[in-house]
């Protein structure tokens, strides 16, 4: 091979190898003694924007949350002085006005002519979307893990409190007879707590998707009206008005789990007025014979970036609140092909919404 032809050869090879650097989804930055960058690759452009210098580049890359401070030049400096290399393998950086998730690779090159280091190497790696990927399986495995415990543990606690509320009735009967009135009332505040166990239980059961109800056509006042029934001892007890606005004719529709949505939309509507309100209750038919059913309430109402994770399982801002009503409000009503949204009233208060299509749709 003549000289001229292998000095060709190099050349195109390091016109190859800048290609191949530029072209890398992983971004490439070359730094010198001082810290000065350089060679930046497109995606290190990117991500980071990189000045002069590689430490001033890094100044907006921090660890999650911005908790741990990185002193970049530092870092650096000790891996130019040790000819070493480090990792951070979880660096948030600000990339225009989102935050990507990255891992970070910095080394020293290895000096070839002279005995000090000439500079060195970093690798950012975009790993946001592994990372949101990762979240959700761990998310997943999570739901998946405690759905079994509950649907265990729900369905050892169904039998004993089945026979507790029938004994409660059985007793509630003969003291209803002999006009006792003090233990009346003590029995129903034990019915009361019973009921909210049930509740929790039942809740469980339906997260882990344990429990196949009863799929009979009902008219859907009836079952908003058994649903308002249930909560009476919670309306009597609190200042709040309840109203009913049902359109006439409305839909029949398989009753399922829908008690337990509604249920659980009434109570959260007492919740956000523990000072008292309204809430209003209305039903009426949509252009594609789809029943509405809307709970608008007087009550606190909730931050507008809370829009979606009220939805999300176990997200709650009750002291006391396990976070599942929603979630499973939602699954119940998609599981009737509708859909269930929320927002805030202009004047105060929410507005929850089911939207049910018809029997015939389905
Ligand atoms: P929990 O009631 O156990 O908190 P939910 O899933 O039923 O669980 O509700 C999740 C969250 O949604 C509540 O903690 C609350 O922040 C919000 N929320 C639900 N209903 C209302 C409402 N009617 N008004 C205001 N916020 C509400």
């Amino acid at each position: 091979m003549s000289t001229q032809l292998r000095v060709m050869d190099e050349l195109n090879f390091e016109a190859l190898g800048r290609t191949v650097i530029q072209t890398l989804p992983i971004g490439v930055v070359v730094f010198d003694r001082s810290l000065r960058i350089v060679e930046a690759n497109a995606k290190a452009t990117e991500l980071i924007e990189p000045g002069q210098h590689i430490d001033q580049s890094l100044a907006k890359c921090t660890s999650p949350t911005g908790k741990l401070k990185i002193d970049w030049t530092a870092q650096l400096q000790k891996i130019l002085s040790e000819g070493s290399s480090c990792n951070f393998d979880c660096v948030d950086v600000m990339s225009g006005k989102e935050t990507r998730q990255t891992r970070i690779v910095c080394a020293a090159i290895k000096p070839t002519h002279t005995q000090t280091v000439p500079g060195g190497i970093l690798l950012i790696e975009d790993i946001t979307e592994k990372a949101n990927l990762q979240k959700e399986l761990a998310g997943a495995e999570r739901l998946a893990t405690i759905g079994k415990l509950a649907s265990k543990v729900a369905h050892e606690l169904n039998d004993p409190l089945d026979g507790i509320l029938r004994y409660i009735n059985l007793t509630a009967r003969i003291v209803e007879q002999k006009q006792l009135d003090k233990p009346k009332e003590y029995l129903g505040r034990c019915r009361e707590g019973l009921m909210r166990m049930v509740q929790i239980v039942s809740e469980l059961l339906e997260f882990s998707r344990g429990i196949h109800a009863s799929a009979k056509y009902v008219e859907i006042e009836q079952i908003v009206e058994d649903a308002i029934r249930a909560m009476e001892a919670k309306v009597e007890a609190s200042n709040i008005q309840v109203f009913r606005n049902y359109a006439q004719g409305t839909t029949k529709i398989k009753s399922g789990n829908l008690f337990q949505v509604f249920c659980n939309l009434i109570k959260n509507a007492f919740d956000a007025m523990p000072d008292g309100g309204q809430l209003r209750i209305s039903i009426h038919l949509a252009a594609d014979n789809a029943a509405v059913v809307e709970f608008r309430d007087t009550g606190c109402g909730f931050p507008p970036e809370h829009a979606e994770a009220i939805f999300e399982p176990f997200f709650t801002t009750k002291d006391k609140g396990s976070g599942l009503g929603l979630a499973i409000c939602k699954d119940i009503v998609e599981r009737y092909s509708g859909h269930i949204s929320a927002k805030n009233a202009p004047e105060g208060g929410s507005i929850f919404t089911v939207y049910l299509p018809s029997a015939d749709n389905l």
